[in-house]
């Protein structure tokens, strides 16, 4: 640790000091270059292609923007009358690259773009004059930006995919994924220098579908902002809400996606009919006019009209007062790179009930702040939920108790674990011959 003599002597805009196990390390603020093309970390969460990969960009951005370090997230434009450049934290910028079209797209079809991003990032770099030290990159799109900038620029290349092409395949439901998405994952997984994964059976996955060398995956978990997240009076939390004091209340917060598993949600919400129960939806997007049709079809279907509201996408602002209303958060998901849902649940003292997918088996303590149903048809589902909403649970568990389960969850330990990333990279970088001296950008044509 330092003394109090060294910290007043290392300014932090000019040095960010950054302690490890068994020493510490002074080093120069790094420049970040973070891209996340398709997605911009501040747009509608809950929404077709925006949840918990723009929430982890934004916290971590902010924690090491906090810590000195210089961060420019890139992200498309929309809406090249628009500032290009928004300063969104301390030392974080949001970059928007405008690819010349204002119109939303699928995400694949902006494959064939990635030139144009490219050439509309070095545009900017250099009229900015910008040397940055690390590229980290989010999702197979902007790894693929990435593993493109990370050659011209001969600076280390760390990526995080969020989701992986054939692991949503394997999964089930939903569109199948294109060959191109697998291939360009296994690009990158060979080319870049680092892979950041937030959950352990993620690192299995890689390596067993992409080949990947295991020595190259850094499992971070994720975090949770603990500040906005806390346990809220659940009588007053329901009667705010609109929901009765003795009412059983599901819920469930999240993208409308296949991969969800809203469908096995809905047919366990079926078997629970003794219980004067209600399940809230939290989530959805205007746009994705089919995806809701479809789920409130099957709910009239299964004649659960009465006890299913559909809330709409919510802030994370008000999101504290959902969790703190509940009686159990349900992830019935087919796959999750690691739920940050759950942890935010947790953080507000409300339990757990998931199959399992992502960080469950980390995050959850089987029993005592949730359960990981193994078998997930409607009846195990709905089994699993019981055990949560029973009064014995209820009345003895402490909301003060389940959040303590996972204090370690902070965001700022996730933007520790990633500079310890950073800082060996730019440490190998160094020792590697022939990998310091920049390339030269080479005018990229459309
Ligand atoms: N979320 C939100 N409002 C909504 C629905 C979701 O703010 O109406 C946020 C939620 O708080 C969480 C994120 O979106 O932080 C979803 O992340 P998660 O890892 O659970 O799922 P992903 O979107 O990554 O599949």
């Amino acid at each position: 640790m330092l003394t109090c003599a060294e910290r007043k002597a290392v300014p932090l805009e000019v040095w960010c000091v950054y302690e490890r196990k068994g020493g510490h390390l002074k080093v120069k603020p790094l420049r970040i270059a973070m891209l996340s093309i398709h997605s911009s970390p501040t747009g509608d969460l809950g929404t077709k292609d925006t949840g918990g990969m723009s929430v982890y960009v934004r916290e971590l951005a902010r924690e090491l923007g906090q810590r000195g370090q210089h961060v420019d997230i890139y992200t498309r434009s929309f809406n090249v009358q628009k500032p290009q450049v928004v300063e969104l934290y301390k030392n974080v910028r949001l970059i928007y690259l405008h690819i010349g079209k204002d119109a939303q797209v699928p995400k694949l079809a902006l494959y064939p773009y990635l030139p144009v991003f490219l050439r509309e990032l070095e545009a900017f770099r250099t009229r900015a004059n910008i040397h940055y030290d690390i590229i980290h990159s989010h999702y197979w799109l902007s790894a693929c930006l990435g593993n493109l900038a990370c050659k011209y620029w001969g600076v280390p290349h760390i990526v995080m995919f969020h989701t992986l092409g054939a692991l949503k395949n394997i999964a089930g439901p939903g569109e199948l994924e294109p060959e191109l998405r697998i291939a360009v994952e296994k690009k990158v997984v060979k080319e870049c220098h680092r892979i950041i994964v937030a959950a352990v059976r993620e690192k299995g996955n890689i390596v067993q579908y992409y080949d990947a060398s295991p020595e190259k995956i850094g499992v971070i978990p994720c975090g949770v902002n603990l500040d906005r997240f806390q346990p809220g009076n659940k009588p007053a939390a329901r009667r705010q809400l609109g929901y009765g004091r003795d009412e059983t209340l599901l819920l469930y917060v999240g993208r409308f996606d296949p991969l969800k598993g809203i469908d096995r949600l809905l047919r366990a919400t079926a078997v629970l009919q003794q219980y004067i129960l209600r399940l809230v939806i939290v989530g959805g997007d205007d746009q994705q006019v089919t995806a809701s049709q479809k789920l409130r079809a099957q709910v009239k279907k299964l004649g659960i009209q009465d006890v299913v509201d559909f809330a709409g996408r919510v802030t994370q602002n008000s999101l504290p007062l959902y969790y703190s209303a509940a009686d159990v958060l349900t992830i019935p998901s087919y796959y999750e790179s690691f739920g940050l849902v759950a942890l935010e649940a947790l953080a507000c003292g409300t339990p757990v009930v998931a199959t399992p997918v992502g960080a469950m088996e980390s995050i959850l303590h089987e029993g005592i702040t949730g359960h990981i149903v193994q078998n997930p048809s409607p009846y195990s589902l709905a089994a699993g939920i019981e055990t949560f909403i029973a009064k014995e649970y209820q009345e003895t568990h402490s909301a003060v108790a389940v959040r303590s389960s996972i204090l370690a969850y902070d965001w700022s330990h996730v933007a520790s674990a990633i500079m310890e990333e950073y800082i060996s990279l730019r440490e190998e970088q160094k020792s590697r011959a022939g990998f310091t001296a920049p390339a030269r950008f080479l005018a990229c044509q459309n």
